[in-house]
């Protein structure tokens, strides 16, 4: 039966009563008043008998309540960090990190002891004592330790977000507890999650026979009135900008927090928003000002800038009244450049957008900060600092904000109501991005953000006739969203044998699993009994897809091993080479710049083989030429002028770092060191990168449609840049900043096929037909040996050669004749 912890006042006076094993720990005055205001300080006592009597539970609390900050404390209070880590998992990079400085500072401990792994990155030292860390971090860590040995206890955070990682850490965590129990070294595992849906982990009969204690903590919330729009605008973006217009110039005092449904749209009405309420920056006043200033300073004894500030404070107040905003840092509040995912079709809407805000006077001014989860951390950091003085704090989010962060002194909270989905289909393993309504109980969750502080108001920006027809009432666990083949491997390789017996929280579709299972048979990584081949183990050992894994198993050559992993890392970093960015420039600017940033790629390519390994060559040199720029500190500029993301490009040289520290331990007699400025390589390199790519990407080959074969009626100029892919119907297309636009191969691989208005391929390399039999022998259907031309005696070799003929994939594509 769960056990129901209600809020009592009188208890929040006093500390709970310390345990028996206390571990001392000194918290400033500033911190321990925070403390004091979460609810959930004062159910410590509670929640430690609770996780000291049973191995599993679940600690279930509204966000904000202080579970991620506070549970980890009180177990290294409890002495569960003495002998052992305690570890804490996240769904997302950004809170890992986040959230481990947030308690070392909290607990006035360092960032040796309170510390953070995430893929490409972490502080973790012998001396750790809490350690968050990203899911799928923890997930690796049981593939070579399955009783996670190290740790006293494991805390899933944020479950209830259906992370792929965090529910197939649920299912392995309910047999490695009791194993450990058995063992006499007892695991705790607790997991924490928002109020929703709880009855997927509780009382899930294959997951836990006895159903885990729920402890639910309850927190202040002050109520939220909601407002319906009486019409659902499909202009959600127009329609949020003009009712913050409304909030800030007709309500009273609070923070907004508006959800949006991507990057993109942050950046666009951050944008829109700052025009149209205007910071008064000192240095603008300054400039105005500037001769009253000098008369003014003439007279003041002392001319630096103190005096200046006191002196235009004086002349200010007595003459006009004008907001002085302090001291900011304009840098730290401007935006970083954006980067499209969508193409520029679907963003024309938001650019025009832009053109008709008009700056409000007498309004006032508004602190808009930007938050989604590619923002560089110390930016993500702002939201949770105060506005200045005189500004009413707004903040822009994706749903980052909805349950991994809480942005303090919310009131308004302005909803879409929309989110962005990746989806995959689960045949043909194309991607898309679609916008969607989100579903009740994240919609729930949103208007939840502003009843922290006090009585608050969420304003939806549809009906309540669509909330109520049309919104789900949960969002659809992520593992039924994507492929699942690293999961699948991995459990193999923890000889989980039966996959499809696995106790899911909620289990992937057979459909699947089987692909999954089809793809790496295909890959080599499995043998057609299902069982994971030699090959299939060193693949899983590198922190990459199991297609990549193979690419880095296979370049044993070690002239070509500082080459695939710096593009495999620039594979697995996202949006490496940016768009055009939207606003601010002219259409004319933004197609000279387009064409600029085309012509540097083109010339990234080279020639000969090197251009055909196509879109990888443009990644690897980018790498090269960014590492260059960065030896000379001149990075930033680099990237920004040559259209690249430089947080992806720091990311890239993490992971090539981490990624031949993997190869030093698993291969060693391979003598690789990461050198920062690789050369290009020479043509030979390139043509066997180009194979080495076929390998590992061999299911994602693509066929050029020749103009013969366009169908009558069609636009041939349409298909000049049309493929057929294997598997798939529908041409798939060259994206408009491929290099390979120049040379239109016959055959290629590509990395991802991406839906907008059609459907694109990412990260395409030129492949030669007479290789698919070598290094895809899988999708290869070969002829017996033709006895015509005669089989023929080589003297040489002692062998007799024969001629075999052949067809490649679903669509029967022919094989050039091979000689065996
Ligand atoms: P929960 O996990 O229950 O959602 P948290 O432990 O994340 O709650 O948050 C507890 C409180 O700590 C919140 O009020 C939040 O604003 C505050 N907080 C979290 N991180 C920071 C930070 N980096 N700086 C300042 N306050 C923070
Ligand atoms: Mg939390």
């Amino acid at each position: 039966k769960p056990i129901e912890i209600k809020e009592d006042e009188s208890k929040k006076v006093s500390l709970p009563r310390k345990p028996a094993v206390y571990v001392d720990v000194i918290r400033s005055k500033e911190i321990q008043i925070a403390r004091l205001k979460l609810p959930i300080l004062a159910e410590e006592q509670q929640i430690m008998e609770v996780i000291n009597e049973n191995s599993i539970i679940v600690l279930a609390g509204e966000t904000g309540s202080g579970k991620t900050t506070q549970v980890p404390q009180f177990l290294y209070e409890a002495g569960y960090a003495l002998k052992h880590q305690i570890a804490v998992t996240e769904p997302r990079r950004v809170a890992a990190i986040s959230m481990s400085q947030r308690v070392a500072k909290e607990m006035n401990l360092s960032t040796k002891e309170v510390s953070y792994l995430i893929r490409f990155e972490g502080n973790v030292t012998d001396d750790t004592k809490i350690k968050f860390m990203t899911d799928g971090v923890l997930l690796k860590e049981i593939q070579t330790d399955f009783l996670l040995s190290k740790y006293s206890v494991v805390i899933l955070d944020e479950a209830h977000e259906r992370s792929v990682y965090t529910d197939i850490l649920i299912g392995l965590l309910s047999r490695i507890v009791p194993l450990r129990n058995k063992k006499g070294n007892p695991l705790k595992l607790v997991i924490m999650s928002a109020t929703l849906r709880l009855e997927d982990f509780t009382q899930n009969l294959r997951l836990f026979k006895a159903p885990p204690p729920v402890i639910k903590v309850e927190t202040r919330q002050f109520p939220v009135t909601i407002h319906f729009n009486k019409r659902t605008n499909e202009n959600y973006l127009k329609e949020a900008f003009n009712k913050i217009v409304k909030i800030n110039t007709q309500l009273p005092e609070g923070g907004v927090l508006v959800f949006v449904t991507g990057q993109q749209e942050v950046i666009s009405l951050v944008r829109k928003l700052r025009k149209a309420f205007p910071l008064r920056h000192k240095k603008n006043i300054l400039k105005k000002n500037k001769d009253l200033i000098h008369k003014k300073d003439e007279n003041e004894e002392d001319s630096n800038d103190e005096g200046i500030e006191r002196g235009l404070k004086k002349a200010l107040t007595s003459k006009k009244k004008i907001k002085i905003i302090p001291e900011i840092n304009l840098d730290d509040y401007s935006i970083p450049g954006d980067s499209g995912i969508a193409s520029d079709e679907d963003l024309s809407d938001i650019e025009d957008d832009e053109t008709d805000v008009t700056t409000i006077t007498n309004a006032q001014p508004l602190w808009t900060l930007p938050l989604y989860s590619l923002l560089p951390s110390f930016k993500q950091q702002k939201v949770f600092e105060d506005p200045p003085p005189g500004c009413r704090l707004c903040v822009v989010s994706t749903n980052v904000a909805e349950t991994s962060l809480t942005i303090p002194n919310i009131k308004y909270v302005v909803d879409t109501g929309k989110t962005k989905v990746k989806l995959y289909d689960k045949v043909t393993g194309v991607t898309s991005y679609v916008v969607n309504w989100t579903s009740k109980a994240s919609a729930n969750q949103r208007a939840g953000r502003a009843g922290r502080l006090g009585p608050g108001h969420c304003y939806r920006l549809y009906s309540s006739a669509v909330f109520n027809d049309e919104f789900q009432d949960y969002s659809i666990p992520e593992i039924r969203q994507k492929p699942v083949d690293d999961l699948y491997l991995q459990m193999k390789c923890m000889n989980i044998d039966k996959i499809v017996n696995f106790p899911f929280p909620t289990a992937p579709d057979l459909m699947q699993l089987k692909s999954a299972q089809t793809r790496l048979e295909t890959l080599g990584a499995l043998n057609n009994k299902g069982q994971v081949t030699a090959l299939g183990r060193a693949i899983s050992k590198f922190p990459v897809l199991p297609r990549y894994g193979k690419m880095l198993a296979l370049s044993h050559q070690q002239d070509l091993l500082p080459y695939t992993i710096c593009m495999i890392a620039a594979l697995s970093v996202q949006e490496v080479l940016l768009e055009v960015p939207i606003g601010q420039i002219s259409l004319e600017e933004r197609k000279e710049t387009r064409q600029r940033w085309f012509s540097t790629r083109l010339q990234w390519a080279g020639r000969g083989n090197s251009l055909l390994l196509g879109d990888n060559m443009v990644l690897l040199r980018a790498v090269g030429a960014a590492e260059y720029a960065h030896s000379e500190g001149k990075l930033e500029v680099f990237c920004s002028e040559n259209g690249l993301r430089h947080k992806a490009i720091t990311e890239i040289r993490k992971l090539r770092i981490q990624l031949t520290g993997e190869i030093k331990k698993n291969v060693p007699d391979a003598s690789v060191v990461v050198d920062p400025k690789l050369k290009p390589p020479e043509d030979l390199q390139a043509k066997l990168l180009r194979q080495i790519l076929l390998a590992g990407m061999g299911d994602q080959v693509a066929k050029k449609i020749q103009p013969d074969e366009v169908k009558e009626g069609e636009d041939k100029a349409k298909f000049k840049y049309a493929y057929t892919a294997n598997n798939m119907e529908e041409p798939v297309f060259l994206h408009q900043g491929s290099v390979l636009k120049k040379t239109l191969p016959e055959y290629v691989v590509y990395q991802e096929i991406y839906e907008t208005n059609r459907m694109y391929m990412r990260g395409v390399t030129a492949v030669e037909p007479e290789w698919l039999a070598t290094y895809v022998p899988g999708l290869c259907n070969l002829s017996e040996p033709m006895m015509s031309p005669e089989p023929r005696y080589n003297p040489n070799t002692g062998k007799v050669h024969c001629t075999v003929s052949g067809t490649f994939g679903s669509q029967a594509w022919p094989l050039p004749n091979i000689e065996i």
